[in-house]
């Protein structure tokens, strides 16, 4: 019988292998940026034409390369920065495996020009598909230019499975933010079509930082440190009073390469521990630096999972230095509701200011806790709020059965209050009452409803807007002093992308450039506070949803406004407002439900009730 077995060529093995490195344009551009980075180039430009997948190009002002290793670079495991396995267990360079550029070359055309600063002139290389097609030397800045054009264009399975521009583009976002927060040192920018979304100059850690996710950042985030002789853990956490809805803004980096990591992740969580509401994430930018010999470098180019081997240490050190940080800028919880009635009960005299941070630990020994004196002794003054609470709640409902209270119980109606009934009663028939300023309690038929102001409304004004956005009219309100509203790059991006819808709903938005807007329209009929926190909202909300291809844009967008806009939890709602409220919950098409899935209302039967009295 005759042979079968022959050896790919190696074309094809590279476009096999290619399917591994590069899944989007985003993968070729943190290959790219990395190797910049690599090259030690203290400038960065990233050019970018429709979301990648016209053309990618990183311009550097690194190393360069010679002819020789021009060509050798675009070779498999080609790589100038190993040369036996024992350099695997001290590498701190981003890419290592020579497999990016021969991956690249594989599956687009590629242009790469390159100069060393000792040689008078530079290479041009072209390759289509691993093919070299034109070799010459060229004259060009120090440095290397790589552009990528038509990505995929003989892989069709792959092109085809890309997402749409807006989404690839924030993919591409996503990695050069990556590469942007862990070297302030280089300025690097991002062209994408016509216009830049990045242009950051060089600068130190915090303003970086800022630079990339907006001014208001300049506010929001404490510096955190904790050095021991295995490892240096610094970086910056969110203030708790500016958590997220969404995971976005968190970020660790083992020796400056971006990692996920859900065991630190959880340590962040529990030092942020009961000073975040539910739902909320903790903001953080943490850079863990170690011998690289502690962590597992067997990763593929494209895993962002890492393991250390001391993992159990560095989750306390870490966890002990974000609680300190907590503690040295008197991070007070300022959102829990119920965490701050508890404060008010705390007769401290006025001048005797809060110093000490409040956090309530679950666990009591933390190797690591130097203020935890402090900390414990603040814990024991603190009266227990659950308990108080109850009290409270019984007391709320002993004054309400006697008609004491005006916590915004309704007036009787007039048929029933003139009937002269003991005020136990009048309480009782009362239609609507609110309890813990967040469910209202009213009398149907067949028992008791509960319902849940905040989520009845995210659903009342979801149906709203949602029919709005369909019908493609609605009343607007002009802003009598509207404000400028600075987001972030990848935030105006997103703005950019919603905006005709939220303007269809009422809002009336322009851009004045470089990631400003001015708001100075808004739905009619909706109390707004501040209408930048409400757009910063509404876009944290519309995030949360974005990944979800099912999901049709107009929905994200109406949800994310009846999120955003509905009545919170912990507001007091007067008997009218309630009283519409439920009405126009009732006139919904689905009024059991949120947008999202979660209860409006739940009954209480009287059936139900009455067999407790048996
Ligand atoms: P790796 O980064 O894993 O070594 P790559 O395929 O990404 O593999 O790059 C191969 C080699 O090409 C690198 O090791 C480096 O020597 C060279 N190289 C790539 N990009 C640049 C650049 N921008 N400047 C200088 N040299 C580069
Ligand atoms: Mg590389």
């Amino acid at each position: 019988m005759a042979d079968i077995i022959k050896l790919l060529p190696d074309a094809v093995a590279n476009q096999i292998a290619a399917g591994e490195v590069i899944q989007r344009p985003a993968s070729a551009v943190k290959e790219l940026l990395e190797n910049a980075v690599d090259a030690g180039a203290s400038d960065i430009k990233l050019i970018i034409k429709d979301a990648g997948k016209t053309l990618i190009q990183v311009i550097d002002n690194g190393c360069g390369m010679s002819e020789t290793d021009a060509r050798m670079s675009f070779e498999r495991h080609a790589t100038s920065k190993i040369q036996s396995a024992d350099d695997l267990f001290s590498i701190r360079t981003m890419g290592f495996r020579g497999e990016a550029l021969a991956s690249i070359a594989a599956i687009a055309h590629v242009e790469l020009k390159s100069k060393k600063l000792e040689d008078e002139l530079g290479t041009l290389l072209e390759i289509e598909g691993s093919k070299v097609k034109k070799q010459e030397p060229v004259s060009c800045p120090d440095g290397t230019s790589i552009s990528i054009k038509n990505l995929f264009f003989n892989v069709p399975a792959r092109r085809n499975f890309l997402k749409s521009d807006a989404a690839e583009l924030r993919h591409i976002i996503e990695e050069f933010q990556r590469v942007a927060l862990v070297y302030p040192g280089i300025s690097m920018s991002l062209f994408n079509n016509k216009r830049f979304l990045y242009q950051l100059k060089v600068s130190n850690q915090k303003q970086r930082i800022i630079n990339i996710l907006g001014s208001n950042y300049t506010e929001r985030i404490i510096p955190m440190e904790q050095k021991t002789d295995k490892v240096n853990i610094h970086g910056f956490i969110g203030k708790p009073e500016f958590a997220k809805k969404t995971r976005g803004e968190q970020y660790f980096f083992a020796n400056k390469r971006f990692i996920k990591h859900p065991y630190m992740h959880h340590a962040v969580d529990s030092a942020f521990q009961e000073l975040l509401p539910s739902g909320a994430f903790p903001t953080y930018f943490i850079f863990i630096d170690i011998d690289p010999g502690f962590i597992d470098v067997n990763i593929h180019p494209t895993k962002t999972e890492v393991n250390f081997q001391d993992n159990q240490l560095i989750y306390a050190i870490l966890r002990s230095s974000i609680k300190q940080s907590l503690g040295k800028f008197n991070i007070i919880p300022s959102i829990d509701f119920e965490i701050e009635q508890s404060f008010d009960l705390d007769n401290r005299p006025a001048d005797q200011p809060v110093k000490n941070p409040f956090i309530r630990e679950k666990t009591g020994y933390n190797p690591f806790d130097t203020a935890g004196s402090a900390l414990s002794q603040q814990r024991n003054t603190l009266p227990s709020s659950t308990q108080n609470r109850n009290t409270e709640n019984w007391q709320d409902l002993y004054e309400i059965a006697r008609g004491k209270t005006d916590t915004g119980m309704p007036e009787p109606q007039k048929e029933e209050a003139s009937a002269a009934l003991p005020s136990l009663e009048s309480a009782v028939t009362a239609r609507f009452f609110q309890v813990q300023n967040r469910y209202i309690i009213t009398v149907i038929k067949s028992g008791l409803m509960i319902i849940d102001q905040h989520n009845a409304h995210m659903r009342v004004l979801y149906e709203k807007f949602l029919a709005s956005i369909q019908d493609q009219k609605a009343a607007s309100q002009q802003e009598l002093f509207p404000r400028n509203l600075v987001v972030s790059p990848d935030d105006a991006e997103i703005l950019r992308e919603i905006k005709e819808e939220l303007e269809i709903t009422g809002f009336s938005i322009k851009e004045l450039g470089s990631n400003t807007f001015v708001v100075d329209g808004t739905p009619s009929g909706y109390e707004n506070n501040n209408i930048n926190d409400l757009i910063e909202g509404v876009l944290e909300n519309y995030k949360k949803d974005i990944k979800d291809v099912n999901i049709d844009k107009k929905v994200k967008i109406a949800r994310a406004m009846a999120a955003n806009m509905a009545v919170k939890k912990g507001k007091k709602m007067h008997a009218e407002e309630m009283e519409v409220l439920i009405d126009e919950l009732f006139r919904c098409s689905v009024p059991d439900k949120t947008p999202d899935g979660r209860l409006t209302f739940y009954t209480v039967p009287f059936d139900d009730i009455d067999k407790r009295f048996l």
